[in-house]
């Protein structure tokens, strides 16, 4: 019996089967690279769904937590904490006139939002959301409510009430759900999980406008998009419009969990004592990481290379939409790109795994890479070159 066989099947005694597993058991990681149980390395071209940032186990990362882990690691947020004041500055400081709390995940920054955009909107009547169809939110009740995607909600129905869906892209149909019963519209930069799915700047702006002209919130998600992902601090930066509100989670903390809701000042007092908290939000340990993330990413030039890697990336993958008449698009950008296919993508995701390459496919039919920002140009070709040859066979 190899070691992942042994682990799997005590985990699945025990575990609950929430999760389609593929069967590799990942026990150390570095960069852009990590090892399984039996020794086997893999490319990882989407590093922990768009966590590990800066890549697998970071020195930066690990010496600020193994250094804060013997000071400090958590305090509760009735004290003062040094180094979440330091992190909401540095936030603050690439991001608009704002102010931040602290949570654990995307989902709960969401929810943090979505009561934010309620204790500005409820006195005033507003207590309705915009959000678009194929966005994803997270899997907490408000945050799943937002996500309209039936598939995520319809077992849990009913959802929270009024959530009113349109097609993303089509800011037409946003001023059509608009009314004074809005408090916010929520929206990301670009569709992650909802296939990688891109809109022109217009778009936002008149988003923005209808937002100023009607007086609700308008939000960003910016879990996915957030923290240098797009070659920006934020994604909002790389569509050029200004949000009142952004939620960041996933590469802040490069595999430490935590989340942060960014809120423009004249919206961040409605937080006040008694509406809203987290136990663990903000810990020292959390902000130690988030601080050494902030540091490596300016430190070592890595907005710089998330646009150059994702130049390259872009023209590699419009490499393979040449090739292949079932590679229909390629789509996004910096290091979020993805492409569309014609034929199930499972399959290719199965095939580059076998042959060591992790990458992932969404919506069944778009293949999408999350690379670390670390990324060289080399490690792209290789993972690239794997992805061509299973796109060979399959077109064979
Ligand atoms: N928002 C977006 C855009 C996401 O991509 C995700 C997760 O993939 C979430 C929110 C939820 O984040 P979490 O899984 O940390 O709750």
């Amino acid at each position: 019996m190899t070691k992942t066989n042994e682990i799997i099947s005590g985990f699945e005694r025990y575990v609950i089967a929430n999760y389609t597993r593929q069967p590799v058991v990942i026990v150390r990681g570095e960069g852009s690279r990590v090892w399984d149980a039996d020794g086997r390395s893999y490319l990882d071209l989407f590093p922990g769904w768009g966590v590990s940032g800066i890549g697998y186990s970071h020195p930066r990362v690990v010496e600020a937590v193994c250094t804060q882990a013997r000071r400090l690691m958590h305090m509760p947020n009735n004290f003062f904490n040094e180094l979440q004041g330091k992190l909401a500055q540095a936030i603050v400081e690439r991001a608009f006139p704002s102010q931040c709390f602290f949570c654990n995940s995307g989902a709960e920054a969401i929810e943090a939002a979505l009561k934010v955009a309620r204790l500005v909107g409820q006195p005033h009547g507003r207590t309705e959301f915009i959000t678009m169809t194929g966005s994803f939110h997270g899997r907490t009740f408000g945050a799943m409510s937002a996500t309209a995607q039936g598939k995520y909600s319809a077992p849990f129905a009913p959802v929270v009430p009024g959530f009113h869906y349109v097609p993303f892209g089509d800011a037409d149909a946003a001023e059509a759900a608009m009314s004074d019963r809005v408090c916010a519209v929520l929206v990301e930069p670009i569709q992650g999980e909802g296939g990688v799915k891109v809109a022109p700047p217009e778009y936002f702006e008149r988003l923005r406008t209808l937002c100023d002209e009607s007086g609700a919130l308008l939000i960003f998600d910016e879990v996915q998009t957030g923290c240098g992902r797009l070659g920006h601090w934020f994604g909002y930066q790389y569509v050029n419009v200004e949000p009142d509100v952004i939620t960041l989670a996933k590469a802040l903390g490069d595999g430490f969990p935590i989340g942060a809701l960014v809120v423009g000042r004249e919206y961040a007092q409605a937080l006040r004592p008694g509406t809203h908290a987290s136990t663990y939000g903000g810990s020292p340990l959390a902000c130690a990481a988030a601080l050494a993330v902030f540091e490596v990413i300016e430190g070592d030039g890595l907005l710089d290379n998330v646009r150059r890697m994702g130049e390259h990336l872009r023209r590699r993958l419009g490499g393979l939409v040449e090739e292949f008449s079932f590679v229909t698009e390629a789509r996004g950008a910096g290091l979020m790109q993805g492409i569309e296919l014609s034929v199930p993508g499972v399959e290719i995701v199965t095939g580059c795994l076998e042959r060591g390459l992790i990458i992932n496919c969404t919506g069944g039919t778009v293949v999408r890479f999350l690379p670390a920002y670390t990324i060289t140009a080399e490690e792209l070709d290789e993972g690239l070159d794997v992805l061509r040859g299973v796109l060979a066979e399959v077109g064979a």
